[in-house]
This record gives C-alpha cells, sequence and structure tokens, in this order.
C-alpha cells in the first residue's frame, strides 16, 4: 500500500476543480490554466519546472499540493509498436494500460476498477473479483504516463493518442464519477484536447449508470452485447439476469439519440467456439438489432489459462462475419496486437497481480543481494 501524503493531488483535478483550488489558496484562477498546461501537455509533475509560476507560488504549492500519477511496475513495447504499462494503484494492486497503434491512430485502452465485480464467464479481470474503484488521478494518470513516454509535447501537436477507450480492467460504469471527470480531462483542451467521438466508454450494461450518463457527458459509447438472446447472455455477462436485453437496448439507443448527432453505438461481441458463434447467433442478432443503429466489432476470444474457453477458427470468425455483413452491418473484427508482450486489448491479464508480486520479490531478493555485496565490500574494506 502507498502512503498518502495528505497533499492535494493536482493529477486529478477538472478545470472547473482546478480553479476553485486556487481560489481556496487565495490566488487567481488563471493559475488554473497555467498548472494544468505543464501538468498534461508536458506531463510534468515538479513545481520548479514551472517557470511561468512565481517563486513564491511554486513554493506554497510544493507544501500544499503534489503531482502523483501511478507508480509505474513495467513498460514493455511490443515489435509491432504496441506498448503495455502494469501500473500500481493506491490499494496496492495493479492495473494494465496499453497503446496501439494503427495508422495515423494511437489508441489507448485505460483501466477504471481494479478488477471488476461483474464476473463475466470468459474474462480474466472477472476471475480476479473486485478490489478497488481508480481515483480521478489513476484513471487520467494512465493518459498522463502513456503521453510522457513519447516525449513531453504539447497535447494538441503530434499527439500520438488520438484515441482513449475504456476497455482496460473494471466496468467503467460502476465507478461512475471517477471516469466521467477523467473523461473530462481527456477532452479538455487544457487536458489532452481529444475529440469526444474518440473517446469511448465500453459497458457490460449497467442500465442505470447509461441512462445517467448523458445528463453529464457525451461520449461514444460501446456495449459489451456477446450474445443475441437473454438465456445465453445472462451465462456470459451475469448482469444480464439484472437489466436484459430488451431494456439495455433501449437505453443504449436513448443514449445515442441524446448525443443530438449521427453517432453510432457500437457493438463488442467476443466470439466464443461452440458457444456464440452458430449461424444461429448471428441470425438472431441481425434481428436482435434491427432497430439499433450500430456498428459491430468482433473481438475473437483471447486465450487465458483454465478459462474453458476457446478461440474459434478464422473461417467460423470470417462465417459469422460475412452473415451480418449481408444483412446490411458494418462488422470489423479485432486482430489481436502485442501478443509479445501479452496485450491484447480488453482481455488484460488477470494473473497481473500475481505477478507483479512475483517481480516485486524478485526485485526485494535482488535489493537484498545488492545490500548483502555492499556489507561484504565494506567489511572487505581495509
Ligand atoms: N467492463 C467493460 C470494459 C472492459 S472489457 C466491458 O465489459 O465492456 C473490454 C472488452 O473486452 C469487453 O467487450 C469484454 O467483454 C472483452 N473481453 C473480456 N475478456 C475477453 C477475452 N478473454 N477475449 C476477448 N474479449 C474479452
Ligand atoms: Fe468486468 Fe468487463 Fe470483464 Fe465483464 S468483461 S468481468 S464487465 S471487465
Amino acid at each position: 500500500m502507498i502512503a498518502t501524503t495528505g497533499k492535494t493531488n493536482l493529477l486529478g483535478l477538472t478545470q472547473p476543480e482546478m480553479e476553485k483550488f486556487f481560489d481556496s489558496i487565495g490566488e487567481k484562477r488563471f493559475r488554473a490554466g497555467q498548472v494544468m498546461k505543464w501538468i498534461h501537455h508536458f506531463g510534468v509533475d515538479d513545481f520548479d519546472a514551472m517557470t511561468n509560476v512565481s517563486k513564491a507560488l511554486r513554493d506554497k504549492l510544493k507544501a500544499i499540493a503534489e503531482v502523483r500519477g501511478p507508480e509505474v511496475v513495467s513498460e514493455d513495447i511490443s515489435s509491432d509498436g504496441t506498448r503495455k504499462w502494469v501500473v500500481r494503484v493506491e490499494s496496492g494492486s495493479c492495473v494494465e494500460t496499453v497503446y496501439i497503434p494503427q495508422g495515423k491512430r494511437g489508441t489507448l485502452c485505460v483501466s477504471s476498477q481494479a478488477g471488476c465485480a461483474l464476473d463475466c464467464s470468459f474474462c480474466s479481470t472477472g476471475k480476479q473479483g473486485f478490489n478497488s474503484n481508480l481515483t480521478v488521478a489513476e484513471v487520467i494518470g494512465q493518459v498522463w504516463i502513456a503521453n510522457k513516454s513519447f516525449g513531453s509535447v504539447p497535447a494538441t501537436i503530434d499527439r500520438a493518442i488520438t484515441n482513449v477507450v475504456m476497455m482496460g480492467m473494471g466496468e467503467p460504469l460502476l465507478n461512475f464519477d471517477n471516469v466521467i471527470a477523467a473523461m473530462h480531462l481527456m477532452m479538455d483542451d487544457l487536458g489532452y484536447g481529444i475529440s469526444k467521438r474518440r473517446v469511448t466508454l465500453s459497458t457490460s450494461g449497467v442500465v442505470p449508470m447509461i441512462d445517467e450518463l448523458s445528463k453529464h457527458i457525451d461520449v461514444s459509447l460501446a456495449l459489451s452485447l456477446h450474445a443475441p438472446n437473454d438465456e445465453l447472455r445472462s451465462q456470459l455477462v451475469p448482469i444480464n439476469k439484472k437489466y436484459p436485453l430488451k431494456m439495455l437496448l433501449e437505453s443504449c439507443r436513448n443514449y445515442m439519440s441524446s448525443l443530438g448527432e449521427k453517432r453510432v453505438l457500437t457493438v463488442e461481441y467476443t466470439l466464443l467456439k461452440g458457444v456464440n458463434d452458430h449461424v444461429d447467433h448471428a441470425v438472431q442478432m441481425i434481428e436482435l438489432l434491427k432497430d439499433t443503429p450500430c456498428k459491430i466489432n468482433l473481438i475473437p476470444f483471447n486465450p487465458f489459462p483454465h478459462s474453458g474457453y476457446e478461440r474459434p477458427s478464422n473461417n467460423a470468425i470470417r462465417r459469422f462475419q460475412e452473415l451480418l455483413q449481408q444483412a446490411g452491418y458494418n462488422v470489423t473484427v479485432r486482430t489481436t496486437r502485442g501478443e509479445d508482450i501479452d496485450a491484447a486489448c480488453g482481455q488484460l491479464v488477470g494473473q497481473v497481480n500475481d505477478r507483479t508480486r512475483r517481480s516485486s520479490r524478485l526485485i526485494a531478493a535482488r535489493e537484498l543481494n545488492a545490500e548483502t555485496d555492499l556489507a561484504q565490500n565494506a567489511a572487505a574494506q581495509p
């Protein structure tokens, strides 16, 4: 567990909150914009580097505030350009963040919770159970860390991160307030300036919170469908028992129409061999979605140990895609990226916490060895 410092962490403050903070310490509100640019555009966490802020104010800030992202446990870069970070959050758990470059697009897949309570049967995060909600600083901190890794350029120039998807670990709608605040920071010009069309929240279907969403933000929405009927969906995505398909699709349609412009829902469908990949399932899906303008993203199952599921063959995946396409749907198949670093977005590996514990044990062991070496060297000195 990381000790809390008692200082205000400015990383997680939205613009109105930052202005309130400067107000509360008797400073001018325009300081909010200056400091936010240092933090989010330039990746600065040291107040002394904020050169357009007076020395007196910098000293004041050092005493009462901090800019603290989650601790980076590891950073891996795949041969295909995919990057993966494991970060440790305040609760002591680790979560993953993945960056996927694709042509002119760079998509960052961000986690919202450590673990997840919803226990979808094919999801490694679900197998961990729920551990903690990430704070605003921990959610936006993942963007901050990734952005810094491309060199500290202003976020609006040559930005490497063009899209953010809340498809890492956790159910974003069950950490509502923190995720909303972090998404505002992603879109704010004083934050990362990403267009609202390019910030996507993915949900397994927490209906009351989908209904609440449009009152707070207008980001893109992805629905994790995974089955075309209630019976099967309740087995795969247990929250379906509480909020069945009819209710769920209506809520998604309402949200999309509240956006007031032509934007369509993304429907995600993880293909599980022999479970939801039959011709019948495609036929049912065509019927189910006929009144819901959407594009469909098929995700071939990413296996993990003891999951009990398999990825369908490429032929089966293609057949499923073609059936939907023939019915007029726009259907993409997600390709697996970053395989050499275990980075498939949306199936972030559940064993991360075990692995992290193992690697911290290794580090501890190494430090112990180094200390022993030092002690032996010192003892060997004349
Ligand atoms: N909790 C949210 C967002 C995180 S999961 C949600 O469920 O939508 C992001 C996506 O990855 C979801 O569509 C999820 O169902 C899918 N997913 C989870 N485990 C997977 C696996 N092993 N293989 C393929 N897709 C998976
Ligand atoms: Fe949670 Fe999403 Fe995994 Fe379901 S698929 S257990 S909602 S993270």
